[in-house]
């Protein structure tokens, strides 16, 4: 083969093998590359397709891989606008997924980071409680941490908070000193770099537009690859797994999946604190988290950099990729509204969603949130600092969903993709083992 030109070949090949006459087909030997069906195709090139991209080509070194990604380089969304903070797993439910993946996640990433010289650092969280209730949960908080086998957690009494954090006040805390900071980003970044050493391939400015069978395999099971489609190319595949973070929902519909769990956009807004004022804060200081409401509360987070940022806060965004006030996006926006359980959650959360927009806009309102524990901090001192958007998935009846939800979809196309329609944070930090575990459900699903 490597003696013709492929152009030359094509019509040879489409007789030895019509199953790849289709678009695909054309567009892989008109342009002079080689025809490749791959085994598993990965959408998606944040940390959580990149991880499980890795697990997959380590498991399974023979096989053609590749990760596909709409964006112009990997890590655009979630993976790299988050607070960079690598959890313990103090919150979770004791026996939930999210639990057991990021107690095992935080035990990989720090063997990772070690092996590959990630720069990281363990510089520990203060979770601190204001008032005789909080105080109430930090011991609650001890326990399921206990239960979640979170390693050296310590409660702190009002006297010794200074001792962890020399500014900051409250009437007890929990001390965690095996959480830590890391650039999510890079750590994706690795990831990507050990998927190609063994061979994967990955291909950006690829926008998945849908899915379909190949006009020719039909009927014929062996040898009838997916065709995954973009606007202006194609990727034949026999397997596809999506990990499409804000646009899961969007994928999953692709291949006949319903609608529900929708996915919302929550932005996440940080405020930088002016850098004389930074020696304030050298460890992740959070409050006690409200079991009212999903998110874990604005806290004071180091970054990797030496910026410190405080947030982030949970507003509604206008656009799935809304990192301001000022994205809109019409699709979005038009989904949002015609889906009803976004009416619901707006109607449970109106007051302290209200509160929320309100402290975005005069964004000096939050740091009276902030002064609670680190009373020298004044509005003076912090600027409007970065974004994020979180994919909330939300089920039809507004209940916000906090486990993994995995979907197929219908016909001979929907048996053979797997949709990761909710991969919930703390998604960076659990990616290695929730690599796993999908890489398990892929040999598992598809007899890889
Ligand atoms: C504000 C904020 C703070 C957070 N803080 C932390 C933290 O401190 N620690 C922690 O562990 N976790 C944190 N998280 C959670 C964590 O960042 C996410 O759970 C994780 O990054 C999810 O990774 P992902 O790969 O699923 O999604 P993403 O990183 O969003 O990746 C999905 C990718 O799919 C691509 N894609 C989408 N549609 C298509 C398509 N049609 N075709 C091709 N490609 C497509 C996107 O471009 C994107 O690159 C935070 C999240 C947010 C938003």
């Amino acid at each position: 083969m490597s003696k013709m030109g492929t152009n030359a070949m094509a019509p040879l090949i489409r007789r030895i093998i019509p199953q790849l006459h289709c678009s695909c087909y054309h567009r892989y030997f008109s342009s002079g590359s080689q025809c490749t069906v791959y085994d598993l195709v990965i959408v998606g090139g944040g940390i959580v397709g990149c991880a499980t991209a890795r697990e997959m080509i380590m498991r399974h070194p023979n096989l053609k891989m590749a990760i596909v990604e709409k964006e112009n380089a990997l890590a655009k969304h979630q993976t790299g606008h988050n607070s960079g903070v690598v959890h313990a797993g103090i919150y979770y439910t004791p026996g939930s997924m999210k639990a057991k993946l990021c107690v095992e996640g935080l035990k990989l990433s720090y063997e990772y980071f070690c092996k590959n010289n990630i720069p990281h650092k363990k510089i520990g969280k203060l979770i601190v409680a204001q008032n005789q209730d909080q105080v109430k949960r930090i011991d609650d908080l001890f326990d399921r941490g206990t239960k979640n086998n979170v390693p050296d957690l310590q409660i702190v009494e009002k006297d010794c908070i200074s001792k962890y954090e020399p500014k900051c006040q409250g009437e007890k805390a929990l001390w965690s000193p095996w959480t830590g900071i890391v650039d999510w980003t890079i750590v994706c970044q690795h990831f990507a770099n050990d998927f190609q050493k063994m061979g994967g391939e990955i291909f950006l400015n690829f926008e998945v537009t849908g899915f379909t069978e190949m006009a020719e395999s039909k009927g014929q099971s062996e040898l009838s690859p997916i065709s995954v489609q973009s606007k202006n190319r194609c990727i034949p595949a026999k397997n596809v797994l999506t990990c499409a973070g804000l646009h899961s929902d969007r994928l999953a519909v692709m291949t006949g999946c319903d609608l529900s769990p929708r996915i919302i956009p929550f932005r996440g807004e940080y405020l930088l604190l002016s850098e004389s004022k930074r020696h304030l804060s050298t460890t992740n200081v959070y409050p006690v988290p409200d079991p009212r409401f999903p998110f874990l509360g604005v806290h004071f987070t180091p970054r990797m950099n030496g910026d410190i940022w405080l947030g982030p806060n949970a507003v509604l965004a206008f656009a799935r990729e809304g990192y301001t006030w000022f994205d809109v996006n019409i699709r979005d926006c038009i989904e949002m509204a015609k889906f009803p359980g976004l009416y619901k959650l707006c109607f449970r959360y109106f007051i302290p969603g209200c509160k929320e927009v309100i402290k975005s806009i005069f964004y000096p309102l939050a740091v009276k949130d902030l002064q609670k524990f680190i009373p020298e901090v004044t509005y003076k001192d912090v600027k409007r600092g970065p974004a994020g958007v979180r994919a909330q998935a939300l089920d039809k009846d507004g209940k916000l969903v906090d486990d993994f939800v995995f979907d197929s979809g219908t016909g001979t196309i929907g048996n053979r993709v797997l949709h990761c329609r909710n991969a919930p944070s703390p998604a960076a930090t659990s990616s290695m083992a929730i690599a796993k575990f999908i890489a398990d459900k892929l040999d598992a699903d598809f007899k890889f």
